[in-house]
C-alpha cells in the first residue's frame, strides 16, 4: 500500500520528512519536488549572516566574514543519493489529483501517490504598488533572494526596509552591518506587533537607534519612482519622498495553498490538518509553513512560520505515516497469506517496530523561535505577544518580558547579547509545557532563579 511516497517542497520542512522516513526505516520510493535548485537548506541565516557577512544565527556571535553559505544544507545532493531519495530539482508540482492519487509536474509529468506531503512553505506578500516590479525592489525567502539583496549593499547605499517584523529588522541590521544607511518603514504603530510585546518590541527598536538605524511607525509607502531603470526614491503618504538605491519588502509571507486548495483540501489559513499533520484526505499531510495544525494542548488550530516548527512537523508526519504502515501490517496479518500483503508491505520497512521515542505537536508544541538583532539574540515561547499584563525581569543585560493572560503565564521574550536568553527561555518553555505559572513578583525578581520556580520553589 505505501510503496510511494511523494513530498512536494524540497525547502527545510519536505528535507527532513524525506529524511525522518528514512531513519525510521521506510525502504519503499521516496519523490522530493522542490521548484529551487538547491537542495534543502534552512532559510534562518539567509536574513542575517548571508547578508551581514558575519557568524550571527543561532548563536547571534558576531565573527566578521566568517558566514559559509554550505552551512545551511541541509541535505547535499550526495546524503540524498546516499539515503536513495528522488530528488527531483527545479521542477513545479502545478496539481494533485486526489482520486488517482496522483501528482503533476510541469511538462506534465506524473507520479503516483500512496502517501503525499504538502511542504510548500509560504511566499512573500508583494506589494500592488506603482514601480514595485522595479529590480531595486526586492523580496527575501530563497538562496537566490539573498544573493540578489547581498549584491547591492555596499557602505553608504541607502536601503528602505518595508516591514517592522523580525525578518524586516533582520535585514536592517545586516545592511547597516555592511555600512548601509537604513530606514525602516512600518505602517502599524509599532514594531514587532505580531509577535513581541511593546516592551521588548522598544527594547529593539532601541537596538536599532544606537546602531542608527531609522525605524517610522505610522509610515505608508505609495510608490517607487526610478530613472533610467534605477530606484531612487520611494513615494509615501503625506510625507516627504526617501530616497533609495535599494528597498526590501518584508511584510509577511501567504502560505502556498494553491495545490492544497485545487485538490479539494479543506484551508484555513494554511492547510487545515489534524494534530498530526493528516489533511482532509486521508493520504495526504500537510507541514511547516503551509500548515494550520490543530493543536490539542491550546485546543485550537494555528500556523506557526517557525524553523522549530518545520523541525517538529516534519518528524511529526513521517511518524504518522510510518504508524500508518504498520497498522496496515497489523490489519492483514491474518489474511496476509491469502492476499500476500504482509510480505509485501514487510518490505517497505526495514524494521517494522514504533521508533521508540514518539513525537506529537501536543507535547512539544509550545511555539519557540529566535531572531538576531545586531549582537544581540531575541529569543520567544508562548504567545509573547498576546498578552494582556507583562512583567519585566532586568537580570544584568538580560531582559525577559513575561507574558500573563487572565493571570496565567502564556508566553516570555528574552532579549540579550549573543545566545544568553537561551538558557532561561527554555526554563520557561517548560514551565509552559508544564502548565506551571509562576507568582509575577518572583517572574520579575531576578535573585529567583528561574529553574527554582520551574520546581515550584
Ligand atoms: C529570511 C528568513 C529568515 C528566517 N529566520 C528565522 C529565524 O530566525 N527563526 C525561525 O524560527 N524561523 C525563521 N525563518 C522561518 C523558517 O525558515 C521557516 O519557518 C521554514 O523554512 C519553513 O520550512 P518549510 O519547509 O515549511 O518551507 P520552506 O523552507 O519555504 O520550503 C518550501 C519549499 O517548497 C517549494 N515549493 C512550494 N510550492 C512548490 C510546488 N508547487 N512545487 C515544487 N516546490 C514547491 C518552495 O520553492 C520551497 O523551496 C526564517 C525564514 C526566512 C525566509
Amino acid at each position: 500500500m505505501y510503496k510511494r511516497i511523494v513530498i512536494i517542497g524540497a525547502g527545510h520542512c519536505g528535507g527532513r520528512v524525506a529524511e525522518h522516513l528514512r531513519k525510521r526505516g521506510f525502504r519503499g520510493s521516496i519523490s522530493l519536488i522542490g521548484c529551487e535548485r538547491h537542495a534543502p537548506y534552512e532559510r534562518p541565516s539567509l536574513s542575517k549572516g548571508a547578508l551581514s557577512k558575519a557568524a550571527l544565527s543561532k548563536a547571534a556571535l558576531v565573527s566578521e566574514d566568517s558566514w559559509d553559505p554550505e552551512s545551511i544544507t541541509l541535505l547535499s545532493p550526495d546524503k540524498l543519493a546516499e539515503l536513495e531519495i528522488d530528488w527531483i530539482a527545479g521542477r513545479n508540482c502545478i496539481d494533485i489529483d486526489p482520486e488517482q492519487q496522483e501528482v503533476i509536474l510541469d511538462g506534465n509529468k506524473r507520479l503516483r501517490f500512496d502517501a503525499l506531503v504538502l511542504a510548500t512553505g509560504g511566499s512573500p506578500i508583494k506589494l500592488p504598488l506603482a514601480g514595485a516590479g522595479q529590480p531595486q525592489v526586492m523580496y527575501l525567502r530563497t538562496r537566490n533572494d539573498a544573493t540578489a539583496i547581498d549584491s547591492q549593499l555596499a557602505p553608504g547605499k541607502k536601503v528602505v526596509v518595508i516591514g517592522a517584523g523580525f525578518i524586516g529588522l533582520e535585514v536592517a541590521a545586516s545592511a547597516r552591518m555592511r555600512g548601509c544607511e537604513v530606514t525602516v518603514l512600518e505602517a502599524g504603530s509599532r514594531p514587532l506587533a505580531r509577535g513581541l510585546p511593546v516592551q521588548t518590541a522598544e527594547a529593539i527598536s532601541e537596538l536599532h537607534a544606537q546602531h542608527g538605524v531609522e525605524i517610522r511607525t505610522n509610515v505608508a509607502a505609495t510608490s517607487f519612482e526610478g530613472t533610467n531603470g534605477r530606484l531612487n526614491r520611494v513615494m509615501l503618504l503625506d510625507e516627504e519622498p526617501l530616497p533609495a538605491d535599494l528597498v526590501v519588502v518584508g511584510v509577511g509571507i501567504r502560505p502556498n495553498t494553491e495545490l492544497a486548495h485545487k485538490a479539494g483540501l479543506s484551508i484555513q489559513d494554511g492547510i487545515s490538518t489534524d494534530a498530526f499533520g493528516r489533511t482532509s484526505h486521508p493520504a495526504i499531510w500537510a507541514a511547516g509553513d503551509c500548515a494550520n495544525a490543530h493543536n490539542s494542548r491550546y485546543n485550537r488550530p494555528f500556523r506557526l512560520e517557525s524553523w522549530k516548527n518545520a523541525e517538529l512537523m516534519a518528524e511529526v508526519v513521517a511518524q504518522e505515516i510510518i504508524k500508518d504502515i504498520i497498522s496496515n501490517l497489523e490489519i492483514h496479518l491474518d489474511s496476509s497469506q491469502q492476499y500476500g500483503f504482509f510480505n509485501d508491505q514487510k518490505e517497505q520497512l526495514k524494521d517494522p517496530e514504533p521508533a521508540k521515542e514518539t513525537v506529537s505537536l501536543e507535547n512539544n508544541a509550545v511555539p519557540w523561535l529566535w531572531s538576531d538583532q545586531f549582537e544581540y539574540g531575541l529569543q520567544t515561547t508562548g504567545f509573547p505577544a498576546d498578552g494582556d499584563e507583562i512583567i519585566t525581569r532586568i537580570d544584568g543585560d538580560l531582559r525577559i518580558d513575561f507574558a500573563f493572560r487572565d493571570g496565567k503565564l502564556i508566553g516570555a521574550a528574552g532579549l540579550a547579547p549573543g545566545a544568553k536568553a537561551a538558557r532561561d527561555i527554555r526554563l520557561v518553555q517548560m514551565m509552559l509545557e508544564q502548565g506551571i505559572s509562576p507568582e509575577p513578583k518572583d517572574l520579575a525578581n531576578p535573585a529567583k532563579k528561574l529553574k527554582a520556580l520551574l520546581k515550584g520553589k
